[in-house]
């Protein structure tokens, strides 16, 4: 029988993941309201996806859902924040090497604040605070910027940005819209 409004237990799962040119990944996303189940799940979703893609970061927009939700997994800790408000510590930045699940097999050097804090709620709507440096402080940038629809790309200097979207076009993926990340098989090294 089916009731209306009844919701039915869904197994957390690795999810697709958006690929660069999906109209999701430029639109900035709704602040979380419902700190429900929904949300504990998606925190889930995120969390094995991040994993199962080797990433340091994921954005609720990178799975499809345009909500204010990013995870992170930097130096063996996993994190995840709701709602985030993110304000430099310091004025120094740092250019670096950076990369994203949504783009795939490419790197470009980003510049970024070396510092941050970062505000917001967790899965069950407690007040959380992080406090980052480094690729931590860059990871946490980066997903932020995805809540607002601007990719790493945006964030290269003019001619950078041109030579990026120019490579871009001729990636192996261009026009696919998503991929199922798949672990990385773990290669046991036998000790003789
Ligand atoms: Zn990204």
């Amino acid at each position: 029988m089916w009731l209306a409004g009844a919701t039915y237990d869904r197994p957390v799962s690795v999810t697709p993941i958006r690929l660069f040119g999906d109209p999701v990944l430029t639109t900035p996303a709704a602040p979380v309201t419902d700190f429900d189940a929904e949300l504990r799940r998606l925190v889930s979703d995120l969390t094995e996806t991040m994993h199962a893609a080797g990433g340091a970061g994921l954005a609720a927009p990178q799975i499809g859902v345009g909500l204010r939700v990013f995870t992170w997994f930097v130096d063996g800790e996993v994190g995840h924040l709701v709602n985030p408000d993110v304000t430099p510590v310091g004025e120094e930045t740092e250019d670096g090497p950076e990369g994203c699940l949504s783009i795939p097999g490419y790197r470009w050097d980003c510049r970024r604040h070396l510092h941050v804090v970062a505000s917001g709620w967790n899965m069950h709507g407690d007040p959380a605070r992080v406090e980052g440096s480094e690729l931590l402080a860059r990871a946490i940038q980066h997903e932020t910027d995805h809540l607002d629809g601007v990719l790493f790309v945006d964030r290269l200097d003019p001619q950078a940005r041109a030579e990026a979207l120019t490579a871009l076009t001729e990636a192996e993926w261009a026009g696919v819209p998503a991929y199922l990340p798949v672990p990385e098989p773990v290669v046991k090294v036998s000790p003789h």
